[in-house]
């Protein structure tokens, strides 16, 4: 009996885990992500699995963002013992941000407040996690056993990111291929190359994140990019603050800056990149420059360095990070998390928020909780720290830098498909009512069978 269960990115957009229950038995475990900003749910939500993790026989991870991997070291925690399947620069990625993750929750149990909270793992499990990580190649066919065989192919998403393939073999030799999109990314990625076609699936599990968006064209983020730095630090001498994802997004801002900055258009203004993980993350990249698209690797024969230019600088050390906050004068900072949901961008937000010659720029998506979700929805006021803070800054957005496709990438990348030989389509990572809206295009594209899992639901493929 085939069989998939869903037990996060179900009918919301983080804490991927999907399990596939072979016919033998086996239980793989794709993406083991953390949920977050879900509100005060989000606690119960990361210490409720909904399945034994020590049944679990294999864990795949499509990339290494925290919503699809930041459980993992609970795993080993929980009782599982097994290996991890993922590409090289995923385990790279995920070891820095899991014992990153782990060290945020040991501080915040530290500081205390008014209640002591339980981190989820320590840097052990995180250990535990990294060591039993086996990686594979895009394309290289890593045959598990006689029942199983799987293969990545290149999302497009993040450094690393993976679409993850995987072809059930029955013993009368009947063949099931299921097809999990992981995130997938655009087609015209500053940095990295379009999300990769792939093989005839029987189901495919998919993302949905903008499954009911159109994004602008990724081209002119530089040119918009520019707009804010001279309005805001030109114009105003104020500061324009951008909260980014440590991973991906910030490297791609820098990288866009480096090219302004090569082409001479970028006003002499000091950029800050405040955060260690992000160093280290930047590090990661450049050992994987072979998986960056052609115009970056043409651009790298020109410039020693695509992720640093004059008057850029990468801030690790904590009262470096206070005395930029602390400081009212003309400069770019980005820091992370990208929903300013935690880390230093709050401080950064929260010394900006309340003057007017400020910006702070949203580039990716903001769940409605975090703090980035509620300036992005135009609050007046917002609580930072515990206190109260008037929205005076200019707010924008820059819609265009996602690294999820829209809908358009989306159906994109199913063009590879015959929609008549799919038996089914899941969809998963996304607002139900987004997720409903994408369902009704893709039964217009032929895919008869399209189903929104709820969360723990199981359901039997080829019932
Ligand atoms: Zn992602």
């Amino acid at each position: 009996l085939l069989k998939i269960s869903f037990h996060g990115a179900a009918r919301t957009v983080t804490g991927s885990k999907h399990i596939l229950h072979t016919p033998s038995g086996r239980k793989i475990l794709l993406d083991c992500g953390l949920f977050q900003g879900m509100g005060k749910e989000t606690g119960a939500l990361n210490r409720k699995w909904g399945f034994q993790p020590s049944e679990i026989d294999l864990v795949i991870l499509s990339h290494a963002h925290i919503d699809h991997i930041g459980l993992l070291p609970k795993l080993y925690k929980d009782g599982y013992g097994g290996g991890v399947l993922c590409t090289a620069a995923t385990a790279d990625l995920a070891k820095i941000l899991l014992l990153d993750s782990a060290r945020i929750q040991r501080s915040e149990r530290k500081g205390g407040g008014g209640h002591r909270r339980e981190t989820l793992y320590d840097e052990e499990h995180v250990e535990r996690a990294v060591a039993a990580m086996r990686t594979a190649d895009y394309g290289e066919v890593a045959k598990l056993s006689d029942e199983l065989e799987v293969c990545f192919t290149d999302a497009g998403h993040i450094l690393g990111s993976a679409s993850v393939h995987i072809t059930v073999t029955e013993e009368g030799g009947q063949q099931t291929r299921i097809t999990f999109s992981g995130d997938v990314g655009r087609y015209h990625d500053p940095l990295l190359r379009a999300p990769d076609t792939f093989p005839q699936a029987d189901y495919i599990l998919m993302e949905t994140t903008y499954g009911d968006k159109l994004h602008g064209l990724p081209t002119a983020v530089g040119d918009e990019l520019l707009d804010y730095i001279q309005r805001t630090c030109v114009e105003r001498g104020g500061k324009l603050v951008i909260p980014a994802f440590a991973v991906g997004r910030t490297q791609e801002l820098v990288f866009i800056l480096n090219k302004l900055s090569l082409e001479k258009r970028l006003p002499a203004v000091p950029v800050y990149v405040d955060s260690p993980l992000a160093t280290d993350a930047t590090e990661t990249i450049k050992e994987h420059t072979d998986l960056l698209n052609d115009s970056a690797q043409r651009l790298m024969k020109i410039d020693d360095d695509v992720f640093d230019f004059e008057g850029l600088h990468y801030v690790t050390d904590t009262d470096d990070s206070k005395a930029i906050a602390e400081r009212q004068h003309a400069c770019v900072i980005i820091s992370a998390s990208g929903m300013a949901e935690g880390g230093r961008i709050r401080a950064h937000i929260a010394a900006a928020l309340e003057d007017e010659r400020n910006t702070i720029l949203l580039v990716g998506h903001s769940e409605p909780y975090t703090l980035g979700g509620q300036l992005k929805a135009g609050a007046d006021d917002v609580a930072i720290f515990g206190e109260d803070y008037e929205v005076n800054a200019e707010i924008g957005a820059l819609g265009s830098m996602s690294a999820h496709g829209d809908y358009e990438d989306l159906l994109r990348w199913l063009d590879c498909q015959d929609a008549a030989k799919v038996k089914g389509v899941f969809l998963v990572h996304g607002e139900y009512g987004i997720q409903q809206a994408f369902a009704e295009r893709l039964q217009r594209k032929g895919f008869a069978s399209v189903h929104i899992p709820a969360q723990h639901e199981d359901v039997e493929l080829g019932a």
